[in-house]
């Protein structure tokens, strides 16, 4: 293995997930929902199978069908309009949306901002594009609302100013942000905005949980920012939306200059994205508002049980304003080291969960916090919470 990956490993998430099998623990560490999405969505991807649409090389930026469909839903939800021809591609998940974003658009030595803690592939991508990450630290703090024992994770928005050199190429934004489950509001992603204008940086937002904001909160593209509009890559993902993560469908819509950038680089990672699934995906994105309220409520009910039963076994919990994590302090617990809580918390109660360390490059900043899933069946969660209220 070269030195740009080495220091990376197995992903925690393959790691995590192994322990649970091998313990039968619950698995909410790694995020993927228990519940396949909609029946008429399966449906439509046999369609495609049967009726040979995309059996063979789709083209490259992607199907008409899922395209047309990709612009439709961002006018529509968002008021965003872009050419399906020459401003979206579709990707591989949003996880080679990312990739292929970042191998394209940087320099060697190029510096990438990106709030900490954060996603593990950004770290690895970053460095296989042979750049160099910046983090930007998201600290505890009190809720909004101060309601009693929640907080949240906030953005300093100094900090980030501040780390802006002449060598920064980009920032690269999550919101809703995983794994803190912070929704960047509206006067946060205005000053990130016009920073990136100011210093004529590029932005690469991954919003693949744009659906998933609570209590009656609205996700805000940053492309919908003044100015924004030609220097950002947004990203979305089918995996998260349509609770399909194992079809890997993601895309990005930019302006012409940066989806052909980040489709020279597309090419030559899987070329094109399997066929079938993109048909019916274009499908999912036509279905009725009905659907998305009616996911992010049952989302919402679930972050609720989570939340409260997290609390209630002595977890500080961070009750989370978007995707669908619950970031948690374990320190009221008696114990400071999420690393070693998660190793050792499937054989004390046969639970798993991620230790947020991982998605730090400042580890210690990380250590008490632990992430736990809520895209499962409610009587999964609620047998969780039993277990993790023993161990107090
Ligand atoms: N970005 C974030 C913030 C994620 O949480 C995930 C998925 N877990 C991805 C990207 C990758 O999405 P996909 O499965 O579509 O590759
Ligand atoms: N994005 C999911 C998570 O954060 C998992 C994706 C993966 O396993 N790579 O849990």
């Amino acid at each position: 293995l070269n030195r740009r990956l080495a220091e990376f490993g197995t992903t925690i998430f393959a790691e995590m997930s192994a322990l649970a099998q091998r313990t039968g623990s619950i698995n909410l560490g790694q995020g993927f929902p228990d519940t396949d999405g909609p029946e008429a969505v399966r449906e439509a991807a046999v369609r495609a199978l049967r009726e040979g649409h995309g059996n063979q090389y789709p083209p490259g930026p992607g199907v008409p069908e899922l395209r047309t469909a990709i612009v439709e839903h961002q006018r529509r939800r968002y008021g965003l309009s872009y050419d399906p021809d020459q401003e979206v591609l579709v990707t591989a998940g949003a996880t080679e949306a990312i990739a292929a974003a970042l191998l394209a658009l940087l320099e060697p030595g190029d510096e990438v901002i990106a709030l900490e803690p954060y996603y593990d592939s950004y770290a690895a991508c970053i460095a296989m594009a042979g750049g160099t990450r910046v983090p930007v630290t998201l600290r505890p703090a009190a809720a909004p609302g101060g309601e009693s024992g929640q907080g949240h994770f906030a953005l300093d928005l100094d900090e980030l100013r501040a780390a802006v050199t002449p060598r920064t190429r980009l920032i690269l934004l999550n919101t809703p942000h995983n794994p803190t489950g912070t929704v960047l509001t509206r006067a946060e992603l205005a000053a990130v905005a016009e920073l990136a204008c100011e210093r004529d940086l590029l932005v690469i937002t991954d919003e693949v949980y744009e659906h998933l904001v609570f209590d009656g909160a609205e996700h805000i593209p940053l492309a919908s920012f003044p100015g924004m509009r030609e220097r950002t890559v947004t990203i979305g993902s089918a995996g998260k939306t349509f609770s399909f993560t194992g079809w890997k469908v993601g895309w990005i819509t930019a302006a012409p200059g940066l989806v052909a950038a980040v489709r020279s680089a597309k090419q030559f990672l899987t070329y094109v994205t399997s066929g079938p699934f993109q048909y019916a995906v274009a499908e999912a994105l036509r279905l009725p508002d009905s659907y998305f309220d009616g996911f992010r409520a049952d989302h919402q009910a679930k972050r609720d049980l989570l939340s409260a039963g997290l609390a209630k076994a002595g977890f500080g919990v961070f009750r989370p304003a978007g995707t669908y994590f619950v970031t948690t302090d374990i320190r009221p617990l008696g114990v400071s080291d999420g690393f070693a809580f998660c190793r050792a918390l499937p054989e004390r109660c046969g639970v798993v969960a991620i230790p947020n360390a991982v998605f730090y490059d400042h580890r210690d900043q990380g250590a008490p916090f632990v992430r736990f899933a809520f895209c499962k069946r409610t009587a999964v969660l609620e047998e969780a919470v039993a277990r993790l209220t023993s161990l107090a």
